[in-house]
């Protein structure tokens, strides 16, 4: 039986009754809808996931189940870092969601999923059918890798990776540390979650040093990796705003981070150690937990997808988008969670309606903030070539490394203008 007949099977035979005894939520079954879709995570990817797909056919029942109340954008959080702007502006629910677009949303963490068997089941002990799960649950992180960081390391040193709670720690920890003070950033090999992010993190907590007087304080970039996204015009803007404040040094020069000491404060390389008066570990990364527990990552941690429908090439009716998925050349952005999210949902209806599948278009920004009025960025525009998500020539680009003031000002207010429409568009 396919699942759409096992579906209309439950609702017409009693089925209501069998799942009410299995302790299955009943929400929506035996209601006039074609298909149940579930997207577990309701982030950029996700939450963008269930309001499209609810745009593209409204007789496909949604479910959306998120672990929080709300979500916390990462996207501008280095601006809390540098005192520029308070958590709650990164803080959004999701009210219209329900209420404008039928989404049905659950607070609840998906702790398993049977692909076979079309079921997911949850810390709360309930468990869902449906016929197409999306799944957009973001990056988790590889705890083993960098010797003696673990979850309980992250309390003392943290990550600030995932916006929230870290944030404020590390924002606490920036504050409470004196003139002269060391902040070491230690970022990630590739790929991870928004590859321009440690050096704006940088470039911020430079201006909160600067502003509030701590001028002899330096902070270090020890990475991981040799070169890092619109290298030139982050060095640039540096030099020009806090200059000599902010050191990088690439792996071939020791930056490549293998331990910590939380307590003392010291982080172990190929050469030498290197204590700081503030430490921000990014760790290496893969997608997150229930994506292993899913069976649907592969060996590096990442979920392997049909790049023009998102649905996983190791699990048929799962797909992945956003951080968690291989997309090609697209970089792991909440901007390229939000693009794959709409083809996603567009192919989902496609494939549940019976109908062709729409031939996709991609699109990406990234801007990266590095003063209050100097913003940079890099965009691109993608098309699927057998099977690959690849940049469009010529249809992208970088800020120029010569500018004005001006045009960085400019580029600094699109920054802030694109979270606002983003999240209107996620959200709303
Ligand atoms: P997320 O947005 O992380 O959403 C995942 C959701 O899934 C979360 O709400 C989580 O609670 C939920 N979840 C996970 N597992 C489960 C489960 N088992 N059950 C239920 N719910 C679950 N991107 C940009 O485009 N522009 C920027 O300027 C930018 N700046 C950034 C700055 C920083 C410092 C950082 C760290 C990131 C930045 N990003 C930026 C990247 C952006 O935040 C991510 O790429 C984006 O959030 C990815 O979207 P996603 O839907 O894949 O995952």
């Amino acid at each position: 039986m396919t699942n759409i007949q096992r579906r209309k099977f439950l609702s017409l035979s009693g089925g209501i009754a069998a799942l009410g005894a299995l302790g299955i939520p009943l929400t929506g079954i035996g209601a006039a809808y074609k298909a149940r879709v579930i997207v577990v995570g309701g982030g950029y990817g996700g939450a963008t996931a269930a309001k499209y797909l609810r745009l593209a056919d409204p007789h496909i029942e949604v479910l959306l189940i998120e672990k929080n109340r709300n979500f916390m954008s990462c996207a501008l959080s280095n601006e809390v870092l540098a005192g520029e702007r308070s958590m709650e502006s990164l803080s959004f629910d999701y009210q219209a969601l329900t209420q404008l677009h039928g989404v049905q949303v659950i607070f609840d963490e998906v702790s398993d999923i049977d692909a076979v068997g079309g079921k997911l089941s949850t810390k709360l002990g309930k468990e869902y059918v449906f016929d197409r799960i999306i799944l957009s649950p973001g990056i988790g992180f590889k705890w083993d890798e960098i010797d003696g960081y673990n979850e309980q390391a992250a309390q003392m040193v943290p990550h600030a990776w995932h916006a929230g709670d870290q944030t404020k720690l590390l924002r606490r920890q920036l504050e409470a540390m004196p003139d002269g003070g060391k902040v070491y950033i230690s970022a990630p090999s590739n790929p991870y979650k928004c590859p321009p992010g440690p050096y704006e993190r940088a470039a911020l907590i430079a201006h909160y040093l600067k502003k509030s007087g701590k001028t002899k304080s330096k902070i270090i970039i020890l990475d991981a990796k040799e070169q890092f996204a619109k290298q030139a015009l982050f060095q640039q803007g540096w030099e020009l705003h806090y200059p000599g404040m902010i050191d990088w040094i690439p792996a071939s020069a020791g930056g490549k981070v293998l331990g910590v000491d939380p307590e003392k404060g010291i982080l172990f390389t190929e050469f030498g150690q290197h204590k700081g008066e503030v430490i921000n570990i990014i760790p290496p990364q893969k997608a997150a937990p229930i994506t292993q527990l899913a069976d649907l990552a592969n060996h590096d941690g990442w979920c392997p997808v049909n790049q023009q429908t998102f649905e996983s090439t190791l699990h048929d009716r799962i797909h992945v988008i956003g951080d968690a998925c291989i997309a090609g050349k697209m970089p792991k952005s909440g901007y390229s969670a939000n693009t794959q999210a709409k083809v996603c949902a567009a192919a989902v209806a496609a494939l549940i309606n019976g109908t062709s599948l729409p031939d996709p278009s991609y699109v990406n920004i990234c801007y990266s903030i590095i003063a209050p009025q100097h913003g940079i960025s890099i965009a691109n525009v993608y098309k699927l070539d057998n099977g690959e998500i690849i940049p469009v020539e010529g249809a992208g680009g970088t800020s120029p490394l010569l500018a004005s003031s001006w045009e960085r000002k400019m580029e600094a207010t699109y920054a802030r203008s694109w979270f606002k429409n983003i999240t209107a568009d996620v959200f709303r």
